[in-house]
Parts: structure tokens; sequence; C-alpha cells
């Protein structure tokens, strides 16, 4: 059946229209967010893949809205980006995650995200090392995780940023490796400490020679330049043994466990296994 082209274009309109006012619903009600408690962490394991110990654990942020219910961070953080409000909820996740740490045994990193808007904000380092006077979690205990659309916007800010995160004795891990314009570039211009291979390339591996060389070439990468490299986005035991039988260092993902909730003063952590 043909349709009448009056009616397409106005259902176009409508969705888009639908579309911009949920975005401008959100960008309202994330203002809130936070005071009306709606933000929470939930947490993902790290592991190294040589002794099989839990290292650390990612801290991810989750929104549950009360009319639209959980609203991924895929879809809030940008808006949350564009708003400027990521800087008030990247500063609640960062003092959340690290007064969590606190308490965690010591060897049990925290890894927490840094949008780039956060990084190029000139007093971030202080609020870092405030965070961590507050919390008392000791510096090398956290990692930030990076990504390279950080840094290549405004890179002589960024690595300025960047120089005085990691004098506080902070780790910092290059987020998403693989998915940028110039991740070589950036890998050696920028003082990172770690390496996280993209899930992309993980879900890809599988039957697929080209993937596997990726991952291969960056674990050499890695190792040449002297920074451990994580693997993310681990489903199944196949991934994990081609992880393994490339030298890997570390992995996350969904078959060490989901991101969970972690409450309470006794986590019941499982250190090996
Ligand atoms: P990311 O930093 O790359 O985080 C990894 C994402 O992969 C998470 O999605 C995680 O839940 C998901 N994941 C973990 N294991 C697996 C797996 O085995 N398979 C698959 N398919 N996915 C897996 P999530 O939690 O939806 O977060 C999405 C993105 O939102 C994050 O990507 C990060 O860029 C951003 N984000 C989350 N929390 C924060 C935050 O506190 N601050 C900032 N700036 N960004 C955040
Ligand atoms: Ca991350
Ligand atoms: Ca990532
Ligand atoms: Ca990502």
């Amino acid at each position: 059946a043909k349709t009448n082209p009056s009616e397409t274009t106005c259902y176009y309109e409508h969705g888009m229209d639908e579309k911009a006012r949920r975005r401008r619903q959100l960008a309202n009600d994330l203002r809130l967010a936070i005071d009306r408690g709606e933000l929470a962490l939930v947490y993902q394991e790290q592991r190294s893949l040589k002794t099989k110990m839990l290292s650390g654990y990612e801290a991810l942020l989750r929104w549950h809205h009360p009319g639209f219910g959980p609203v991924a961070p895929a879809e809030f953080i940008p808006i949350a980006e564009e708003t400027g409000d990521i800087i008030r909820i990247g500063e609640w996740a960062l003092r959340t995650a690290c007064a969590e740490a606190a308490r965690w045994p010591s060897q049990i990193k925290i890894a927490v995200n840094l949008s780039p808007v956060q990084l190029l904000k000139p007093d971030l380092p202080d609020t870092i090392a405030q965070v961590l006077l507050e919390t008392r979690l000791p510096a090398r205990r956290l990692e930030l995780e990076i990504t390279e659309s950080a840094i290549i916007s405004e890179k002589i800010k960024a690595l300025h940023s960047l120089r005085r995160i990691k004098a506080l004795g902070i780790s910092v891990a290059m987020d998403d490796f693989g998915t940028g314009y110039s991740s070589l570039d950036t890998l050696h211009s920028f003082p990172f400490d770690r390496i996280k291979i993209d899930k992309s390339f993980l879900l890809r591996a599988e039957g697929n020679h080209q993937a596997r060389t990726i991952i291969r070439a960056v674990l050499a990468l890695g190792r040449s330049l002297g920074m451990p490299v994580l693997a993310e986005g681990v489903e199944t035991q196949r991934q994990l043994e081609l992880l393994i039988d490339e030298g890997c260092d570390e992995a996350q993902g969904y078959y060490f466990g989901r991101p969970v909730p972690i409450q309470g003063d006794a986590p019941g952590f499982v250190l090996a296994g």
C-alpha cells in the first residue's frame, strides 16, 4: 500500500519530537537526580589472568528515573556532558567510589571513569586530592579511565591535567583502546599506565582472524611500552582462553561478573578463583 507522503512526514516529525522531548526531560531531571538519590554505582570485577585473583573493580553509574525507569549511561552521560552536570555527577561518582573502596581489602583497586569535560576543568586535580583526603583512600588504589576523545580535543590542556593527576600517585588507564582516531599517537604522547582494549575486538575475535591479530598486536604494543593490558567484554570461556593464550594481563566482563551494587561493611570478596 502506498503511504500518503504528508502522513510519513508527520510520523517522522512526531518521532523526532518525542526524542527531543525525552532528551529535554532527562536533561532537566538529571539536575536533581543526585539530591533525590536516583543515582547509584555498580561495580564490575577486574581479574588478573596470571593469578586469577581479583585485582580491582570498575565503578559504573546507574540512573533510576522515577518515570522512565533505568536510563543507560550511554544515554544520560552525553546529556550531562552537554549541560555541564557531568562535573557534579562525576565528582559524586568519584567520591562515592573512593569512600566505598576505602573499606575494601587494601590490595583491591578502584577504577573510575572520567569524562573529557571533567579532565579539561582546571581544578580537577585539586578535587581528586580533596576526595582522597576525605575518604582516606591511598592514591595508589585509584585508577582513572580516560578515553581518547578526552584528549584529542585539547591536547595540551589534557596533558597538563594528566600530569598533575599522576603526580598525586594515581594511575591512568586508556579506555576503549582501538576505537579512536589515533590511538597509537595518543598512547605514545600521554602518560598512561595501562591499556584497556575495547570490547568490540573481543566480541569479534572468535573465528575472526583479523580481530585476533589486532588483539595480539595491542598486547605486543603494551609489552613493548611496559603497559599492562586489560581486555574488556569477556563473556565466554573461549574468549578467556584466547586471552590467556595471547598473554593478556587482565580481563573484565560478564564471564567473571556483571556490574553489581556493593553494600554493607562485609562485601564478601572472593579473592581467588
Ligand atoms: P565503558 O567505560 O567502556 O564501560 C564498559 C561497559 O561495558 C559498561 O556498560 C559495562 O556494563 C559493559 N560490559 C561489561 N562487561 C561486558 C561484557 O562482557 N559484554 C558486554 N557486551 N558489555 C559489557 P555501561 O555500564 O552501560 O556503561 C557504558 C558507558 O557509560 C561506559 O563505557 C562509560 O563510557 C560510560 N560511563 C559509565 N559510568 C560512568 C561514569 O561514572 N562516568 C563517566 N564519565 N562515564 C561513565
Ligand atoms: Ca571504562
Ligand atoms: Ca571501555
Ligand atoms: Ca566505552
